[in-house]
């Protein structure tokens, strides 16, 4: 998996040297373990996904992670970045929404001492902790979330894909004053960030189309 991601261009050696070591196919089902190292997403409880390697990878790398950042995530699910985060920064603070995603992944987590786990909104942010040197979102928002962007320190980033419910632009935001300097980083697409700076949720978004 290593040795492809090099291939597709991942150049930051602690990131890949981080995915080398973390077992990727502990955070999915047994009967998965064949994808656990193929480049796609998986599925995971809740109708939702881990994220495709290159992607965990490129998003991971986008941060430009120090061994002293405080780092906010949000949308645990399957705990695989997390593991990730905790490895390569000082604290991770990370956001779920479903409970059961978020207690599964705090039993596999549960030998790291840096990692702390909230269940809920999470494009509200983490405002008691606030600020933060770095925002991951992995999860797709239809616009930045005000309160994360608020949230980040100066000079901070913020990673996160932008776009429609299906198809979606991977942006690294830095923040620079009162102005957001933006890089776009690939074409990609996530489930929905859903919450109130989010998407609606499923139901509401039914009622909507019909
Ligand atoms: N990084 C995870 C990605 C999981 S998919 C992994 O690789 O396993 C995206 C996750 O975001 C899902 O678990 C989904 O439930 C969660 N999510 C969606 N909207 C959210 C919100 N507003 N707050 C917190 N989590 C959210």
């Amino acid at each position: 998996m290593v040795r492809r991601l090099e291939a597709q261009g991942i150049t930051d050696t602690r990131v890949l040297e981080v995915m080398r070591r973390i077992p990727r196919h502990l955070f999915i089902a047994n009967s998965l373990w064949d994808h656990a190292y193929a480049d796609h997403p998986v599925p995971i409880d809740r109708g939702q996904t881990i994220s495709q390697p290159y992607i965990v990878a490129l998003m991971t790398q986008a941060l430009q992670l120090e061994k002293s950042d405080r780092v906010l995530e949000i949308g645990t699910g399957s705990g695989y970045q997390t593991a990730i985060l905790a490895e390569l920064a000082r604290h991770v603070y990370t956001i779920e929404r479903f409970a059961e995603l978020s207690e599964k992944a705090q039993r596999l987590l549960a030998g790291y001492t840096n990692i702390r786990f909230r269940v809920g909104d999470g494009t509200l942010g983490w405002p008691e902790e606030a600020p933060f040197e770095k925002i991951i979102v992995t999860a797709a928002a239809p616009e930045v979330p005000a309160a994360l962007v608020e949230q980040l320190a100066e000079s901070g980033r913020l990673v996160i894909p932008v776009g429609g419910r299906q198809l979606q632009t991977l942006v690294a935001l830095t923040k620079e004053g009162k102005r957001l300097r933006r890089e776009e980083l690939c074409a990609c697409s996530f489930l929905p960030l859903i919450g109130e700076e989010g998407w609606p949720d499923e139901e509401t978004w039914l009622q909507h189309l019909l």
